[in-house]
Parts: C-alpha cells; sequence; structure tokens
C-alpha cells in the first residue's frame, strides 16, 4: 500500500478497513443512475428496492437469519444503541435490569449508563485476565427483573472471543433475550444466530471490507423491541427514514465476500498475527501480550510495552509509515487509560504503554517483516528518553 508514493503498513482494519473493489464497483450505479428511492411507486424506485432486497436476503442469509429479521441502521453504534434502548423500552413494565461486560464498545457502555439515568439498573460483569466473561457470572447475576443480556461477540481491543452460545444459553435458560455485538465477528468468526441462540446482533460493513455509515440490527422474530426512529414506514416501520441505498448494496455485497472463506482468511491473518506476536515478545524485553492466547481474532495483536507512552509509539510508527492505535480508535484522543485494559486488570500506566496492531486482507509478509525490523528501535529510544525506566529491567 502507499500513501502518496510513501510506503504505508496499514495495520488497524479493527478500526475500519478499505471497501473491497468489488463492494465500491456494486454500490456505484447506485448514486447517480439509479438513484431513485425505494418507496416511490415507478421503474426508477423498483430499480433500487430490489437490491435493497438482496442485500437484505445476503445479510440473512450471512448469518442464519430470515431476510425479514434484518434491519438497516447507520452502523454498529445505532444497531447496539436500538437493541440496548429499544428492549428496555419495550420491557419496561416486566423489569428494569440489564446485564452486559465491563469491556464493551462504548456503543454499548454509554447507551447502558443513559438507561442508568432513567432508572434502569445495569450490571457490568467483569472478565478475567485474558478479557473473558464467565458464563457462571451471568448465571449469577440473573435476577426476576433482568429484560436483557448483551455480551459481545469479540473485542475490539484485545480481539478476545466470547463464550457467547454458552451465554446466550444461560440467557434463555432464564427467559432472558440475549444480544451480542458482532461488529469484530464477521467475516472473523462464524456465526449463526440459531445454533448460537442469538437473538439479536449488531453489525457493521466498514468493519469487513464495506463502506462506513451502514449496518444492520439483526432481530429474531418475537423479541420485544420498540421503535428506534419515528418517521415514514421503511424497514417495516421500525426504523424510519430514507434508506441508504449504495450503502446496503455495499453491505450486502461485502457481508457475501467477508463470509465465503472465513477458515482460509483466518488461517492467512493468523500466520502474520503469530509471528508478530512472537518476534516482538521475542525481541522486546518488558512486554506481554494482552488478550487471550487462543481464543483471540486472527488479526489482533495487542502488547503492552512498560516505560513508554502508546502515543509516543502510535507517532513514531506513523513516522516511518505504519499505521497502528493504541486503546480503541475511540478512545486514542483521550488521556483515560483503555477501559478494557484496566479491566484485564492491567495498572494504569501498563494499559498506557499499549500497542494495538490489527490485520487485513491488505497485509502481507513483508509488511510484518518490516514492523518488526523497526519496532525494536522505537521502543529503545521511547524507553531511552522516559523517566520511567529503571536502569535494568527484562
Ligand atoms: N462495536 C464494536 C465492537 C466496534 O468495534 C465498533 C467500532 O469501532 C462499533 C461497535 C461501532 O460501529 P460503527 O463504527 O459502525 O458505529
Amino acid at each position: 500500500m502507499t500513501d502518496g508514493g510513501r510506503r504505508l503498513v496499514y495495520m488497524d482494519h479493527a478500526a475500519t478497513t478499505p471497501a473491497r473493489p468489488e463492494v465500491a464497483r456494486a454500490m456505484l450505479p447506485y448514486f447517480s443512475e439509479r438513484f431513485g428511492n425505494p418507496s416511490s411507486l415507478y421503474a426508477l424506485a423498483r430499480e433500487a428496492k430490489g437490491p435493497v432486497e438482496e442485500a437484505r436476503r445476503r445479510v440473512a442469509a450471512a448469518i442464519g437469519a430470515t431476510p425479514e429479521e434484518v434491519y438497516f441502521t447507520s452502523g454498529g453504534t445505532e444497531a447496539d444503541n436500538w437493541a440496548i434502548k429499544g428492549v428496555a423500552a419495550a420491557n419496561r413494565r416486566k423489569g428494569d435490569h440489564i446485564i452486559t461486560s465491563s469491556i464493551e464498545h462504548h456503543a454499548i457502555l454509554h447507551s447502558c449508563q443513559a438507561l442508568e439515568k432513567q432508572g434502569y439498573r445495569v450490571t457490568y460483569l467483569p472478565v478475567d485476565e485474558f478479557g473473558r466473561v464467565e458464563p457462571g457470572a451471568v448465571e449469577e447475576a440473573i435476577t426476576e427483573k433482568t429484560i436483557l443480556v448483551s455480551v459481545m461477540a469479540a473485542n475490539n481491543e484485545i480481539g478476545t472471543i466470547q463464550p457467547i452460545k454458552a451465554i446466550a444459553k444461560i440467557a434463555h435458560d432464564n427467559g432472558v433475550p440475549f444480544h451480542t455485538d458482532a461488529v469484530q465477528a464477521i467475516g472473523a468468526v462464524p456465526i449463526d444466530v440459531n445454533t448460537m441462540g442469538l437473538d439479536l446482533l449488531s453489525l457493521s460493513a466498514h468493519k469487513f471490507g464495506g463502506p462506513k455509515g451502514i449496518g444492520a440490527l439483526y432481530v429474531r422474530k418475537g423479541t420485544r423491541i420498540g421503535t428506534f426512529i419515528d418517521g415514514g414506514a421503511q424497514e417495516r416501520g421500525r426504523r424510519a427514514g430514507t434508506e441508504n441505498v449504495p450503502g446496503i448494496v455495499g453491505l450486502g455485497r461485502a457481508i457475501e465476500l467477508a463470509t465465503a472463506d472465513i477458515e482460509g482468511h483466518n488461517r492467512r491473518l493468523a500466520a502474520m498475527r503469530d509471528r508478530l506476536i512472537q518476534g516482538i515478545l521475542g525481541t522486546i524485553p518488558a512486554t506481554r501480550l494482552n488478550g487471550h492466547p487462543t481464543e483471540r481474532l486472527a488479526n489482533n495483536v495487542n502488547v503492552a510495552f512498560r516505560y513508554v507512552e502508546g502515543e509516543s509509539i502510535l507517532l513514531m510508527l506513523d513516522a516511518l509509515g505504519i499505521a497502528a492505535s493504541t486503546g480503541s480508535a475511540c478512545t486514542s484522543a483521550s488521556l483515560e487509560p483503555s477501559h478494557v485494559l484496566t479491566a484485564c486488570g492491567l495498572a494504569p500506566e501498563h494499559a498506557h504503554g499499549s500497542l494495538r496492531l490489527t490485520l487485513g486482507d491488505v497485509n502481507t509478509e513483508r509488511d510484518v517483516d518490516y514492523v518488526l525490523s523497526v519496532l525494536p528501535g522505537v521502543i529503545e529510544r521511547l524507553r531511552k528518553m522516559s523517566p520511567l525506566t529503571p536502569e535494568r529491567y527484562e
């Protein structure tokens, strides 16, 4: 990859991915030639309506759902907001308690906090040192007033994959619906809403080779959930607003491509991931892997370097043409240590020195070689400058 002729090694695919060329090509006609509003009643409108419904079928097929259970949204954040707030509103008479994990994306955490201000009660389950939720903890937290359990399928910062099938079973055994934020899992973890027992699922196209600003919420038939956006009759009256037709078409094509060969895709990425992890831990002292050693996304590397600041690592890597992240993209502009890393038990000063490298289709073994060739020097220089670095360390 190049950036204005400069070498660019993009290793921030958890933040966003480039749209695949096939996806961009599929979207193009819907901006100008086939620009009709799908709700109108003439041929031009039907030219837009048909592809919207085709995309709905593709999303449904990718997760084992029926097309009527798929609602398009503006992305993962909206899908998460709708799942949490919509289920809470529809079940207010039944109960006021929600269970989630302490390492969710802010789209979930802040939605839960907004509900707490309205009088709902939320349990934020702890995680172990690898970022896993213990299914037994869900069982213990459920009360007669619990109306939703929401645990993410895979974490965006540390890549830890959660035992969502086991958690969903516990929720169902207690008559409680289960939602999962699968924004990082689509195309990386095989998902079947029926065998996994999912009632609601959030996804977002730009995380798997689709465009930004489009996503979907899967809602199992019969699940009680309130309307999220009032207005016209789009999305069966539950999410109003003229459809983002190019985005929806792009989402449909992207999810089809991303789920066609998950195993092959993961095999290629995991080989690069493991070489990065071993190379970093093997050559740079006072370093630890964040997240689970095996139950982790094939594209995720997250390491904590003692005595350095993640922001300084990013700036030096950027100067060398490497795009990476510390914490999550949304929190990296703030000075708070990552809530995910601190929930895993990292001291704030260690959490601050974390680096996330997330791989994707565009990466090659040469990119891995390049990162491994420059990173030890970057960390060494920063440690020499840092007042926190002791005389000797291992
Ligand atoms: N949930 C998770 C786990 C994410 O990683 C993200 C994006 O970073 C979101 C939700 C929000 O998705 P979107 O960017 O489509 O709003």
